[in-house]
């Protein structure tokens, strides 16, 4: 579409010669290009964003809902976002920049520079560590998952926002504050809710490793089959070393990402006879209309079925 009206620009400076040589391009923008160009490398940032920029914003999500973040190969469309956008957010602690490092490759494809035209949302969180190779060397990125780290990158998102577009600064202000607000309620009504689960019964079974901010903030012990997603199935040692710690604990369910194969639990579930109670949300919000389908409702989504899961309601 955008290439179409390029094309025809082209075809009606040619008519016009010179006479319109001071930014014709303006005229032919639709109301879509006019607005900010924000490019997020993955769905729960791209929500925030939204939430705080509202009508104000246009953005386009990397990874696309529902896939997982920690390896991606971008496309040329996300090419050609990226060198059109206006802003860039990407969470930093080693999601995108660990692994493959798909993100520096695709900032430097697009000429990009960092805090001129793509910013870190995580600048603020005091980050943990993945622990699995025995040394706490590469940052944990799950920070989202604590809702005080998630007001952090809200907080740096509509920083960015009213720099790169003052015009907007009172609607990115009270959208913003308006947000904060639900998010600051949520984390006291998760804090309140956990703390009603008997200890014994306080540990949350995932395959990935994802809830170490979320143990932290909520008192919630973690265990998993792997650490990070740039594994998919766990290996016999980690299959049998979750299958005893579930043998050994109280609980009462298991839990299942959405964007993750749920074979390895599947078996772990088999093996141990507890039931998987639910899917999960941790690294990407839902599809729209369903219960996840933005940042806020995918933890809220998560409190719940966690909570009631844990109780074995
Ligand atoms: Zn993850």
């Amino acid at each position: 579409m955008k290439k179409f009206k390029l094309g025809l620009l082209a075809l009606m400076s040619v008519g016009l010669l010179a006479a319109c040589s001071a930014q014709p391009q303006k005229e032919g923008k639709s109301e879509e290009d006019q607005k900010v160009q924000v490019v997020a490398t993955n769905s729960i940032l791209a929500d925030m964003v939204k939430q705080v920029g509202k009508e104000h914003v246009s953005v386009h999500s990397i990874v696309p809902v529902g896939t997982d973040p920690h390896e991606y190969e971008p496309l040329p469309e996300d090419i050609e976002k990226s060198t059109d956008a206006d802003i860039i957010f990407y969470n930093g602690l080693n999601l995108e920049t660990g692994g493959n490092g798909w993100f520096v490759k695709l900032m430097e494809t697009a000429h990009k520079e960092e805090d001129k035209d793509y910013f870190v949302t995580s600048k603020q969180v005091k980050p943990m560590y993945l622990t699995s190779k025995g040394q706490e060397t590469e940052q944990d990125p799950h920070a989202w998952l604590d809702i005080q780290n998630g007001m952090k990158y809200v907080e740096n998102i509509q920083e960015v926002l009213i720099k790169k577009d003052p015009e907007h600064k009172a609607s990115y202000e009270s959208n913003g504050a308006a947000y904060l607000k639900q998010l600051e309620s949520l984390d006291k009504k998760a804090k309140q809710d956990f703390s009603e689960i008997p200890e014994n019964k306080r540990l949350l079974v995932t395959s990935e490793g994802a809830f170490k901010y979320f143990s932290k903030a909520y008192n919630v012990k973690a265990a998993y089959i792997w650490e990070i997603n740039t594994e998919s199935q766990g290996t016999p040692d980690q299959m049998s070393q979750i299958i005893d710690k579930v043998k050994a604990s109280d609980v009462n369910s298991l839990f299942v990402e959405t964007s993750v194969d749920p074979r390895s639990m599947e078996s772990v579930s088999k093996e141990t006879g507890i039931p998987i109670y639910d899917k999960i949300y941790t690294d990407s919000i839902d599809k729209k209309g369903k219960p996840g389908d933005s940042y806020y409702k995918m933890l809220k989504w998560n409190i719940q079925t966690i909570h009631d899961g844990l109780l074995g309601k």
